[in-house]
């Protein structure tokens, strides 16, 4: 009932609309406590929002949002707009983008996601199903759903990463000193004549 699953398929079938205009007036308190616990979270935030115009935390939505959706403050989602009906939560996000795009991505496509991970909620009527809090971090299509130990773990094996892709940065400075260019010329001989270049 709770799989994540289950939650994409809400999130992508309900868009109720039609609700009152959220209050903004607010209780700053606990918007600038979490945004003083999470510094980076709230730069990236901020930089998203510019770029997607994704909406406000539930904490400057204020407390009428906040009961309304039975959000917790970190909440960033729309409940009133493109994210659907209330009963999950998800937070700011973190992620770690590529510097160009995949491989098979199309030409002039955005630069790849390659981690991206968010604190979620799902609340929907707690006095039967509970409330249960992860990290979902999603890797391509495919999401993990992380407790705080697992969290920890995953967060020791990327420390561990690290070094090695430093390694491999350098194993690869080294090894590609000596690349050349293609030779223009000789590939458009090549291409004009490839049955004599495979019977080569
Ligand atoms: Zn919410």
């Amino acid at each position: 009932m709770t799989s994540h699953a289950a939650i994409v398929a809400a999130e992508t079938t309900t868009a109720p609309g039609g609700n009152p205009t959220p209050s903004v007036e607010q209780s700053e308190s606990a918007y600038q406590q979490i945004g003083s616990s999470m510094p980076i979270l709230a730069d990236a935030s901020n930089a998203r929002q510019a770029n997607s115009g994704q909406s406000l935390d539930a904490a400057k939505r204020g407390p009428e949002w906040m009961a309304r959706f039975g959000c917790p403050v970190w909440c960033v989602m729309d409940h009133a707009g493109t994210d659907g009906e209330p009963g999950w939560h998800q937070g700011l996000p973190a992620e770690a983008i590529a510097p160009t795009p995949f491989c098979d991505a199309d030409p002039g496509g955005d630069s790849a996601v390659v981690l991206a991970a968010r604190v979620t909620q799902v609340n929907q009527d707690p006095k039967v199903f509970g409330v249960e809090t992860r990290l979902w971090v999603d890797v391509d299509c495919e999401t993990l759903e992380l407790d705080v130990a697992q969290t920890d773990v995953f967060i020791a094996r990327l420390e561990t990463f690290l070094p090695q892709l430093r390694a491999l940065r350098a194993q690869l400075a080294e090894a590609s000193k000596d690349d050349v260019p293609e030779n223009t010329e000789a590939k458009a001989a090549w291409l004009a004549a490839p049955a004599k270049a495979v019977a080569k």
